[in-house]
């Protein structure tokens, strides 16, 4: 802590401060579905999936005279680090007016503890003293703190999402009528555990508290209570997941084993990345570790707190390999979380090359040119230094991290898809790459095993997604003078143009020749063998921003088309359903710039699914329902208990 840094400044995340920024959003959204019509084709030859149907949740718009943000107390780790560590900050939240739960526009806490049945006193943070204070105290014993927490951390992780995508973002559930809310439980059972469950019309996040093991081995009382919604990470883990289901609704269904790892490590990497985002922890953990950011434990370790008090005698999960110079290489055959760490290490890794490249500089300059640090404590201003510069490029990179989620395959991800998805975003919005961090992130996956499935080499060019060939002419009704909007381009005009914009494109991909372009096939395609496919089903159209050639802001769009093929039972095997479709990218006169493909007839890819289901990730989320596979129920606390 240096003299020119006040303790009591609230932390405003840059995220948040973009966000906030952001402030000609209406918030009357025609929601009259009765007024809608099927348009032409609608129901014969393609789908209107319910991503396009559910009314958006949209956040509080601000009147004139509102404050920007309400700051709010929270552990920027959790309560077994020490306050000197950074542990405590004030967090800017965007401000929304708030009933006791809180309950805001986009998240409600429920204040009943599940377990004893009980409902705790109301959590008030309209109320004129807890506003004076910024929020009630830190403290393990008040559950008021704790309502107050989940709140604050989940509203700054929807923030940072915002910022990166340009929009805001649908929640995977709904009753179709009315916008949904995610309720936050942060008092679910006594169990060691928490996990986000998506009940069709609702969403939920449920966090367990649990009695500490006899030895714990960090700063907590043996069998005393652990709280899960007082772990920073595992709030941003779980209610990633509950975004990234708003983005993707078929990467619940674990296709491959990278599906489910996929999730996880991403989860992962925003609660990572997020750590970055408070400045006291990371000036701390910078001195600690004299800038050498792989041994940086308070800013790479994940959920130290449930890791120290459930017997693992370490953290739950780190970013950093115990071995740096010989990484886990990707195994298909690896647990979920194992495997979700391996992405979580390449991206990691990334991020630590390109910081060193960015720091040298400063570190030349401090050392008299000679690049070696003398012994003892680095100056102040060095610290300070490298602390901005790391906070800068976390955030750069869960920006790249979450940007990719747009460019990815609707359904059956794998981690080599991925990479492709963030270096196709990357190029997008960054052309020109001075720092190098697609070649730093190409590097660290090449490291690791991780090879994408079709590309031939691992060079930028070849990992950039294709695009479509000439004969693909714009999408008539998509072009940006067709759109309507609602004040900002960030936002369809109402559900019935959304609606509009989905079916133009159904109307488009069905049009004779056009199928094979968009992973496609129609009933009788020789390839199925005998197997039918469904309509394809356009899951959702958003906005996407990014920046042209020259320097300006554009919008593109963003779709999801999923096609289902039932796959017969045979002698042999039992029957499935198998995904394909693609992720199409449009720019601004209508044109389709990307297309991301999984056919669902493809080669090879039945035998694929069915070997799949031999191993035992797939034994474990896959069950025989007479001669068919099916999906099993709950699959977040599934993968979550095996923690
Ligand atoms: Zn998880």
């Amino acid at each position: 802590m240096g003299p020119d840094t006040p303790l009591a400044t609230a932390t405003t995340t840059e995220a948040v401060a973009a966000d906030a920024a952001s402030r000609d959003e209406e918030s009357a959204f025609d929601n009259s579905l009765t007024a809608r019509h099927k348009r032409p084709g609608e129901g014969q030859d393609y789908d209107i999936g319910a991503g396009v149907s559910r009314p958006p949740a949209l956040p509080y718009e601000r009147q004139p005279g509102d404050p920007l943000y309400r700051p709010l107390r929270i552990y920027t780790v959790d309560p077994s680090v020490s306050r000197l560590e950074g542990s405590v900050a004030t967090v800017n939240v965007p401000y929304e007016p708030l009933a006791p739960g809180p309950a805001g526009q986009l998240f409600a806490v429920d204040g009943v503890d599940g377990q004893l049945g009980l409902r705790y006193r109301p959590t008030d943070l309209e109320d004129r003293k807890v506003l004076m204070t910024d929020g009630y105290p830190p403290s393990p014993s008040d559950p008021r703190f704790h309502h107050q927490m989940v709140y604050a951390v989940c509203s700054n992780v929807y923030s940072t999402f915002k910022t990166a995508l340009g929009r805001n973002l649908c929640w995977g559930f709904g009753d179709g009528k009315t916008p949904a809310r995610l309720v936050l439980r942060a008092h679910y059972q006594r169990v060691q555990n928490a996990h986000y469950e998506n009940g069709g019309t609702w969403g939920e996040l449920r966090f367990g508290y649990f009695p500490a093991s006899d030895k714990p081995t960090n700063r907590t009382m043996p069998g005393g209570y652990v709280f899960t919604c007082l772990s920073h990470d595992i709030i941003v883990h779980e209610v990633t997941h509950a975004l990234l289901d708003g983005l993707r609704s078929h990467f619940i269904v674990p296709t491959n084993a990278d599906v489910v790892a996929f999730h996880e490590g991403f989860a992962d990497l925003v609660a990572i990345f997020q750590h970055f985002s408070y400045a006291e922890v990371v000036l701390a953990a910078i001195r600690r570790c004299k800038g050498s950011l792989q041994h940086a434990s308070l800013l790479t370790e994940l959920a130290g707190q449930f890791g120290h008090t459930t017997g693992r005698n370490g953290s739950l999960r780190s970013a950093v390999e115990q071995d740096t110079g010989h990484p886990v290489r990707y195994q298909d055959s690896l647990e979920a979380h194992q495997l979700g760490s391996v992405l979580v290490n390449a991206v990691f890794d990334a991020f630590v090359q390109v910081y060193q490249r960015r720091i040298e500089r400063y570190v030349r300059l401090a050392t008299g040119g000679s690049g070696l640090l003398p012994p003892g404590e680095l100056s102040h201003d060095l610290q300070t230094i490298l602390a901005e510069r790391a906070s800068k490029l976390a955030s750069q990179f869960l920006s790249i991290c979450i940007r990719a989620i747009d460019y990815c395959p609707p359904t059956g991800i794998t981690f080599g898809d991925y990479l492709r998805a963030m270096v196709t975003a990357d190029y997008d919005l960054v052309p020109d790459d001075r720092c190098d961090f697609r070649g730093a992130l190409i590097d660290a996956f090449w490291r690791r095993d991780i090879y994408p499935r079709g590309a031939q080499h691992l060079s930028e060019d070849e990992l950039l997604w294709e695009r479509p060939g000439a004969d693909l002419p714009p999408v008539p009704g998509l072009d940006f003078a067709a759109l309507r909007f609602r004040g900002d381009p960030a936002n369809a005009a109402d559900l019935n143009e959304l609606h509009r914009q989905a079916c133009m494109l159904g109307r488009y991909i069905t049009r004779p020749g056009r199928l094979e372009a968009f992973g496609l096939v129609a009933n009788g395609d020789a390839r199925l063998d005998g197997d039918t496919v469904s309509h394809p089903c356009i899951e959702s159209i958003r906005t996407a921003r990014r920046v042209g050639p020259s320097g300006q802001i554009v919008f593109d769009l963003v779709a999801e088309i999923i096609q289902k093929r039932h796959v017969r039972a045979s002698a042999e095997a039992p029957a499935f359903t198998c995904y394909g479709g693609a992720t199409v990218i449009l720019g601004p006169t209508g044109e389709i710039r990307y297309v991301v493909l999984k056919n669902v007839a493809s080669a090879g890819k039945l035998q694929r699914r069915r070997d799949f289901f031999k191993t035992p990730c797939g034994q474990k989320y896959w069950h025989l329902s007479g001669r068919q596979w099916q999906p099993r129920e709950g699959i977040f606390a599934m993968v979550h208990r095996g923690e």
